[in-house]
């Protein structure tokens, strides 16, 4: 059955937009999370037009396969890792970007890279802010899908701040255009908004009219150590309620000690935290602004605070931090917190943190978009060892649930996904979750889109 049914897509779409062999299959099974074994597909799909997302949806409904949407797979929390018995549809060949100058927009379909669209506004002294660390690797499609955001957030907004429109490819294949390149529209309910962050559960991301901004100035890039992360917290929070930096990135000694193993960045490894801060505040105000800092990490304890004018230095330092996710995955299997809370907390989170792994005699490495409150903790284990899975479980738990106690959410950027699902109804409580499931339900009736991921 299940062969003559992916036979009847290849009819539709053409061979070369289904892929049935398991080891071509293969680099479309996982997404970045290491803790969660991936499914086995029944194809994946590749479409390279909005047309052929809308044929696989309706050949889906018809049959009632599920679908899990793709993106570039770097997503953290499984939200792309394949399902039994269900398509794989990525969108990695709908690639195009085209960039409107005079509304200040790109229209681009979900495939292109972040890092491709932010190239092409470029060309035109423009720019697209959103930044996830991920940026060179990772889709449009995946950001909005999870409302991405990275280390310029602080001061720039997450991907949802620059999103002006959406092509969205509905279960029973229908196409809705929603929003469009205009700066103002409140005609209606605000559909668009629902589409980002919803990784896949109501719709197909096929096309988006994304917001441009004037390129930045130049960035000033201030590098502070301090004997503990609880440390540097304090001065987050106080560098916060005064200033606005256009990146605010804490590591703490664990995770600079990865990154350093990975490659030698010439930080610190004797330092217990460390603060990255860009100030690009126009003009003398740069200068300024960056004087202040230091004299606020002085205040609260730096052992060291240097600053750099040159970009390259600063990028440098920049590059250190982008490193992370990748520099502790070689210390061992690892579950990836996305934890956030109001920036006052992050002291409370930070110790609270320390307290977990070390009550669980587990490396839990954190950096954090500390500006925003969003930290990511790496529970790193030994999957081949029944006792270490059980504690890092435990620690996962926690942190989670430490999270929420504080105000906070289990998820800051990276989403629910497949493995924090468990815990949303802890954080949104029965009436939410009713809510939620009954949006779920009135646009996907037969559950069809990436089921297993948020709820
Ligand atoms: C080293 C590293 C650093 C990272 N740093 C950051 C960071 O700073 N900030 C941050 O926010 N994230 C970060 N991430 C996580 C990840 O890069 C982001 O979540 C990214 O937005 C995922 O994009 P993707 O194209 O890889 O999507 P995927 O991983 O393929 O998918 C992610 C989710 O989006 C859904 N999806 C993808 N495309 C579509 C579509 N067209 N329509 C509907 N649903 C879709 C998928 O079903 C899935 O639920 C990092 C990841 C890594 C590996």
């Amino acid at each position: 059955m299940s062969g003559d049914v992916v036979t009847e897509l290849v009819g539709e779409l053409g061979e070369g937009a289904v892929v049935t062999s398991r080891a071509a299959m293969e680099s479309y099974r996982r997404d970045a999370t290491t803790s969660t074994q991936p499914g086995a597909p029944l194809a994946v799909v590749r479409p390279r037009t909005t047309g052929e997302v809308q044929a696989t949806m309706r050949w889906a409904s018809r049959h009632g396969i599920a679908v899990v949407p793709r993106g570039a797979g770097t997503g953290l929390s499984g939200g792309s890792l394949a399902v039994d018995g269900a398509v794989t549809l990525s969108l990695d060949r709908m690639t195009a970007i085209v960039v409107d100058p005079d509304t200040r927009t790109a229209v681009v379909e979900p495939g292109a890279l972040n890092a491709d669209v932010k190239k092409a506004a470029a060309e035109h002294g423009l720019w697209y802010p959103p930044d996830p660390a991920s940026f060179d690797l990772c889709s449009i499609g995946g950001n909005l899908a999870t409302n991405a955001g990275g280390l310029c957030c602080v001061k720039y907004g997450v991907t949802a701040d620059y999103v002006l429109g959406l092509d969205v490819v509905l279960a029973d294949g229908a196409l809705v255009a929603l929003g469009g390149k205009r700066v103002k529209d409140v005609a209606g309910l605000p559909l668009l908004r629902l589409f980002v962050g919803s990784e896949g559960t109501l719709g197909i991301i096929t096309g988006a009219t994304l917001r441009l901004v004037p390129a930045p100035a130049p960035a000033s890039t201030l590098v502070a150590t301090f004997p503990d992360p609880v440390a540097a917290a304090r001065t987050v929070v106080a560098v916060g309620r005064r200033l606005r930096p256009s990146m605010l990135e804490l590591m703490d000694g664990s995770a600079i000690n990865a990154v350093e193993d990975l490659r030698s960045f010439g930080l610190d490894r004797d330092a217990g935290a460390l603060l990255l801060i860009r100030s690009d505040a126009p003009g003398t105000a740069r200068t300024a602004e960056v004087a202040e800092v230091a004299r606020i990490c002085d205040e609260h304890g730096a052992l060291t605070v240097f600053h750099t004018d040159d970009a390259d230095e600063g990028e440098l330092f920049a590059a250190a931090r982008r490193a992370f996710a990748g520099a502790v995955d070689r210390r061992g299997t690892v579950l990836h917190e996305d934890v956030g809370v109001p920036v006052p907390r992050l002291p409370e989170v930070l110790a609270g943190i320390r307290d977990i792994a070390a009550r669980h005699g587990l490396d839990i490495p954190v950096v954090a978009h500390a500006g925003d409150g969003n930290c990511h903790p790496l529970v790193v284990y030994d999957a081949s060892d029944p006792d270490s899975v059980a504690r890092a479980q435990a620690a996962f738990q926690a942190i989670m649930r430490l999270a929420i106690s504080l105000g906070g959410t289990i998820t800051g950027e990276h989403g629910v996904g497949r493995i924090k699902a468990q815990a949303l109804p802890e954080q949104l409580g029965p009436d939410i979750m009713a809510l939620t499931r009954r949006v779920k339900d009135a646009l996907d009736p037969q559950g069809i889109l990436n089921p297993g991921a948020v709820l």
